[in-house]
């Protein structure tokens, strides 16, 4: 079968053939139709510090796909050959604290598919049972293949109550434009997207966004006021990882406001902790999803209409990767999915 290997010191990605992986007795075996590239693999086709002290290279990597089963072991009950499945890609220990409290999101030591096992960018993979997620029935694979980073989306944005809120999210990346929808669908007033680049508040402003703003260029105290806001966002989501919009966030939120951090910062800054403290703000750190409430919640919000398909931007087929990661690359692209079966 196709696969996109990391070998280790060097730059990029290799399309190779490599054998079809075996499932074991809990496991099954996937043949996978769409896969989504994230700003990880992009830090792994890099081989950035990180990358290269975390990835056991040679290793298939990905872990954004829907698919169909293809195989189930032989202590795999309740699923069925053909059903389109996505994964939980946080592999958790099932036995520290948390996982034994049922915290499982909260594990202390996961481990990421397609970062510290085998992945998704080929076209088979292997997950473990309880990881695998079955998507409601006549789902389109691309949008099942979105939901990973929809979770993280789901997760954040509904972590605090919205409903008729106004809430400010820095960073339009295809988090941030998922957020926008959600926000918007479960009952936000005003939601306010920024972004330093323009292609993505246009999609802010699809997805559903009051307004889109570059913060570099317009005030957001004179967005507030145009919008009929007297004393700042309620609720604030961070899903850019930008120091500048940590400072945007502190300095537009109400007294009390509720702020969900995502966004991951490339390295440590600092904040002015008084504004926390006077203004008796929350702050909330957010990784990936909650097993597997925010699975239920994503469906029920696919069941209700809410509409995520503005964020895919570019399709290739998976034999074109360079083409998309040299997309992801650009300053003009919100998601871009891969293709393994057409
Ligand atoms: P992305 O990198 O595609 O999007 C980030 C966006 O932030 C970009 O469009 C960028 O232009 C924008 N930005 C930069 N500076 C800004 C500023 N000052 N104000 C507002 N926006 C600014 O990322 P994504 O895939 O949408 O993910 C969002 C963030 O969440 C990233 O930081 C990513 O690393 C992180 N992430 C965290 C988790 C988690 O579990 N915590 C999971 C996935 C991704
Ligand atoms: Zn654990």
């Amino acid at each position: 079968m196709r696969a996109l290997v990391k070998h280790p010191d060097e730059v990029g990605l290799h399309l190779e053939d490599v054998p079809v992986p075996e499932p074991g007795p809990d496991d099954v075996l996937v043949e996978v139709h769409t896969t989504g590239i994230c700003g990880t693999d992009l830090h792994i086709y890099e081989w950035d510090d990180w990358a290269r002290d975390t990835v056991p290279a040679p290793m298939t990597v990905g872990h954004e796909f829907s698919g169909h089963i293809a195989a189930l072991g032989s202590n795999v009950p309740g699923f069925e050959i053909g059903e389109l499945v996505s994964a939980e890609g946080h592999m958790v220990c099932g036995h520290c604290r948390n996982c034994l409290a049922g915290r499982r999101h909260l594990c202390h030591q996961p481990r990421g598919l397609g970062v510290d096992i085998p992945g998704a960018f080929a076209d088979y993979l292997v997950v473990p049972k309880g990881n695998v997620w079955r998507h409601l029935e006549g789902l389109d694979p691309e949008i099942a293949s979105l939901f990973d980073p929809f979770g993280n989306a789901v997760h954040t944005a509904l972590k605090f109550p919205v409903f008729g809120e106004d809430v400010l999210i820095t960073g339009a990346g295809p988090i941030g434009l998922m957020a926008t929808a959600v926000v918007r669908h479960a009952g936000a007033r005003k939601v306010v997207v920024t972004d330093v680049n323009h292609f993505r508040l246009e999609l802010a402003e699809r997805m559903g966004a009051t307004r889109a703003v570059d913060p570099t260029q317009s005030d957001l105290g004179a967005v507030q006021e145009e919008l009929g806001m007297l004393e700042g966002f309620d609720v604030a989501l961070e899903m850019s990882g930008s120091p500048a919009a940590m400072r945007d966030i502190l300095s537009n939120t109400i007294h009390g406001a509720n702020i969900a951090l995502l966004g991951l910062p490339s390295d440590p800054y600092p904040i002015d902790w008084s504004v926390v403290i006077f203004n008796m703000l929350t702050i909330k750190g957010i990784y990936g999803r909650e097993m597997y409430d925010t699975w239920y919640k994503m469906n029920v919000l696919i069941q209700d209409g809410l509409d995520i398909s503005p964020v895919i931007t570019h399709r290739f087929a998976a034999e074109d990767f360079e083409d998309a990661f040299t997309a992801l690359r650009s300053a003009e692209s919100g998601k871009v999915i891969l293709r393994w079966r057409t």
